[in-house]
Parts: C-alpha cells; sequence; structure tokens
C-alpha cells in the first residue's frame, strides 16, 4: 500500500512518500529497545549452543534510511501508539529516568534544569512568530507537556495543550483532546519538538492541518540535527555515519520539511535556522 502510516517498519519515505529509499544497519539505542520492546543487550555465549550464530554482545538491531527525494533521514522501525505510549508517558519522570540512568549513566543529573525551567528561547520565538502575524489570542500547543514552552503564555484567552502525557499543566492552560481541538478555532497553533519524535509525521500534520482555518498559523520547531547540517551535499556519508538510534527518528532536511508540508495540504511560509536553535518553520493551509 502506497501509504506511510501503514508500513510498520518503513518501506517509503515517511516525509514525502518516495519509495526511493536506501538503508545501512544501525542499533536501536538500549534505552529505547527495553523502554519499547523489553528487549535488553544480551551476551551471547557457547553454552547457547547455536551452531551458526558467533558469541558476543548483541543489540537490537534496526536500519538507517534515508531519501533520496528529500534527503530524510530515519529510523526504519516505525512504533505504534502502545509503543509510543511506553516510550512517552511518564516522560522524564522517576521511571523514565531510572531506566535512562542505567544504560546512560548520569542523564538525570545532567539534565534537571529540563523538569522545572522550560525552553530558554521563548521570547526570541514570540519575536519570530511576531514577524509574521499580530500577537495570538487563542493557541494551541501541540504536544506541549505541560504548556510550559508555549509561546506568549500568560496573555492569552485561549492556553490549549494536547500531549500524550498526563502531567498537571501550567496555570492558565487547559489540556484538550484532538476531538476537542478539532472543535475550536486558533489563531496560532505551535508543534514544538513534536516531528522528530513521531512515526507518522504525515498523520499528525494532517490533523492539526484539518482544525486549521484560512487565518490559522502554525508554528514548528525541530532539531536541524548536526548530521544533516555537515552532510547537507551528500546525504550518502549521514546515512553511513548514523549507527545508532534514540528519541528522535526522523531527521529533517530543509527540502524533506517542504515536501512533508506539501502532503499534507500545508505551505511553508518562512524556514528558518537563523535563531540557532533548530528550524523555525511558520506554514499555513494551502500549496
Ligand atoms: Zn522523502
Amino acid at each position: 500500500m502506497n501509504d506511510a502510516y501503514a508500513h510498520r517498519i518503513a518501506k517509503i519515505c515517511v516525509a514525502c512518500n518516495s519509495a526511493s529509499i536506501r538503508k545501512n544497519p544501525a542499533v536501536l539505542m538500549p534505552f529505547i529497545a527495553e523502554r519499547v520492546f523489553g528487549w535488553t543487550p544480551v551476551e551471547i555465549t557457547q553454552d547457547w549452543g547455536l551452531r551458526d550464530i558467533k558469541a558476543g554482545q548483541a543489540y537490537s538491531v534496526c536500519n538507517t534510511l534515508t531519501c533520496d527525494d528529500c534527503g530524510l533521514i530515519f529510523l526504519d522501525i516505525r512504533f505504534d501508539d502502545t509503543e509510543m505510549a511506553a516510550l512517552y508517558c511518564g516522560y522524564r519522570g522517576d521511571e523514565y529516568n531510572a531506566l535512562r540512568d542505567k544504560y546512560e549513566p548520569g542523564y538525570t543529573a545532567n539534565n534537571t534544569w529540563r523538569r522545572e525551567a522550560g525552553f530558554a528561547h521563548i521570547s526570541a520565538v514570540e519575536t519570530y512568530i511576531k514577524r509574521h502575524i499580530s500577537a495570538p489570542t487563542r493557541v494551541l500547543d501541540w504536544g506541549g507537556d505541560t504548556g510550559i514552552n508555549t509561546p506568549f503564555k500568560g496573555q492569552l484567552a485561549t492556553h490549549h495543550v494536547f500531549d500524550i502525557s498526563s502531567k498537571l499543566l501550567v496555570d492558565g492552560a487547559t489540556r484538550v483532546s484532538a476531538d476537542e481541538a478539532a472543535g475550536n478555532e486558533y489563531d496560532l497553533v505551535t508543534l514544538m519538538h513534536v516531528l522528530e519524535h513521531v512515526p507518522y509525521p504525515q498523520r499528525t500534520l494532517k490533523e492539526i492541518a484539518a482544525m486549521m482555518g484560512k487565518a490559522t498559523v502554525l508554528y514548528i520547531e525541530l532539531p536541524y540535527e548536526e548530521l544533516v547540517r555537515i552532510n547537507e551535499e551528500s546525504p550518502g556519508l549521514a546515512r553511513q555515519q548514523k549507527r545508532h538510534w534514540h528519541e528522535h527518528i526522523n531527521f529533517f532536511s530543509r527540502e524533506a520539511i517542504v515536501r512533508l508540508l506539501k502532503t499534507c495540504g500545508l505551505r511553508a511560509v518562512d524556514i528558518s535556522t537563523e535563531q540557532g536553535f533548530g528550524y523555525s518553520v511558520l506554514c499555513r493551509l494551502g500549496h
């Protein structure tokens, strides 16, 4: 089926639907493998009695894929809804952090700032958005965690948050389901640091596009990964360099963003990396 949603192991590009993809072997990082699938690294020894398998350390294998048409670099495994819930429910909670510290010693100690303070660059985001629209009053933060990073927070008549986690929201924010959000009108929808995590970015964007009106603006922020930046002209090299996969399962080139938006009935009004915090993308309905 020529539908990126249908694939458990991606066979076409999840941004632009091209079938022209290439692969290279990689490993799924043990934290992800255990949290999502319950798979742990294992030492294969002679005791296993396997005739054709060599002894040694075994990790969960996967493939790094690259799209010849748009330059997207992505993990071949596409997690389903229950697996996404296993990975992100209780995100950076005690259980999450304990498992992560087991495989990545020092993770919690090095990341305490992330839990409370929120992003430091939100005022720059607000300035960027206000270059294109006047200050919004009705905002939906899609994948917005507690709402702590929602641009214009504290100045809004409507501050809605849609998120897979069930954390307590910041003052002034209201949690909404996707169905509830679809029944509302928003000046601005924000999608910050979501698309690099989701298995089917088209599905996420089509859902958002369906609830946008002509005047609604969508602000997307996602990483401009170092691997993409240094291999802009040679995605083949990036494929060979990308030997492990963690929470970010999609690495976007600028072209991948443009084509992804197009497949979802959205038009990029502006794509910028100037601010120094990844891609800032402003889009509206239309081609
Ligand atoms: Zn593509």
